[in-house]
């Protein structure tokens, strides 16, 4: 650890509780009715939503010495900006060594989402990299899937979305894809673009192609490090079906006009935005914007762990700080599903369970008034 590292460790420790985001402030009655509603998600990392008991157990199963507590654990959940998030982001995947530590990984996050009454989630998992330290790619969907499915009892419905990271360059890109191609798992159904949005989205143009000729789904992270630009090239060289972000849109007018017009979601994460600077503050945020202009906008927590936030707590702040009422959260809510990348019979299905149970907890929220 670099000393200007350690000194904002020895910070940190004496700060540690004011480091959590504000958590907003809602009736007692609002929060029980958003815990209650069951909920989908579909902008979640595998790797950023590992928790610091799980980092705390594979320290201590591999003997690392930089992670011998809970409190040591929970410092390399922390940044202070975007450069010192993507490199715990890396240290934390580069714990895993061995298929059963997604397996225990895949069975803590898997009760959460039970916790929270999440009956469905897209799982983004960026698999070059453990590849790279000689886990097998099938090894690591096999334990997480296995890790969701126990931890679960089949209550949380869950499919994959392989990321390809851009800075790899687009050859690695390409030989993730083919891996992918070579070891078909029927809950793999999408193909993701990561890393810096300073390599853009055209690079990795021929992987998209190949990954749509296998029968892939297709999204990509863009207008989050970068404008309108970036969206546009997602949508024009990759053919996305939905974008991760795009919450810099609305720089480009005609762009906004566009994704409303095709219909093309936005799988927007609020608090992932400010606290990597995107965004100044939640009152700032798009969200709203975009969702008066007609795009399809969802909401997801993208690396829960880092940001500290919970899908349900994300959906309260929509209410508090974007002036949503507690009513039209299950709109967005179904806009996650439909942005899904389920068989059409399986979302079929899930959108008639989620109306039939929601629409009883609606006239609650609508009792519940705003915030
Ligand atoms: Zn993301």
């Amino acid at each position: 650890m670099s000393i200007k590292n350690r000194l904002l460790a020895l910070i940190w420790r004496k700060n540690r509780t004011a480091r959590k985001p504000p958590v907003p402030k809602l009736t007692p009655e609002i929060w029980r009715y958003l815990e209650r509603l069951p909920k989908a998600e579909i902008h979640l990392h595998f790797e950023g939503a590992v928790s610091a008991p799980v980092i705390l157990e594979l320290g201590r199963k591999y003997g690392v010495q930089s992670i011998r507590t809970l409190s040591d654990a929970e410092w390399r959940l922390y940044f202070s900006n975007a450069r010192m998030f993507f490199e715990n982001f890396l240290y934390v995947s580069s714990l895993f060594q061995e298929a059963d530590d997604f397996h225990h990984a895949a069975a803590d996050l898997g009760r959460r989402l039970l916790r929270e009454n999440i009956r469905y989630v897209e799982l983004t998992l960026a698999p070059y990299k453990f590849m790279r330290s000689g886990i097998p790619y099938q090894e690591i969907i096999g334990a997480i899937d296995a890790g969701l499915c126990e931890a679960t009892n089949g209550m949380v419905d869950h499919r994959y979305i392989i990321d390809i990271v851009r800075d790899l360059g687009p050859v690695i890109g390409m030989e993730m894809i083919r891996e992918v191609e070579k070891h078909p798992v029927e809950r793999v159904v999408g193909i993701g673009l990561g890393g810096g949005e300073n390599f853009p989205p055209e690079d990795s143009a021929a992987i998209f192609e190949y990954a749509g000729a296998i029968g892939l789904r297709k999204t990509a992270h863009a207008g989050e490090g970068r404008g309108p630009d970036s969206v546009w090239g997602a949508i024009r060289a990759l053919k996305v079906e939905r974008i991760d972000h795009g919450v810099r849109s609305r720089e480009d007018p005609t762009l906004v006009e566009y994704l409303a017009e095709n219909q093309i979601p936005l799988n927007l994460c609020p608090t992932s935005n400010v606290m990597l600077g995107v965004i100044p503050g939640l009152e700032e945020h798009p969200f709203r914007y975009y969702h008066e202009r007609g795009i399809p906008v969802n909401t997801g927590t993208d690396d829960p762990a880092f940001f500290k936030v919970s899908l349900t707590e994300e959906l309260g702040k929509l209410i508090h700080y974007l002036g949503f009422r507690p009513e039209e959260i299950p709109a967005l809510i179904e806009n996650a599903i439909q942005a899904s990348f389920l068989e059409s019979s399986a979302k079929q299905a899930l959108l008639t369970r989620f109306q039939n149970e929601t629409r009883p907890l609606m006239r609650e929220g609508s009792l519940s008034g705003g915030a």
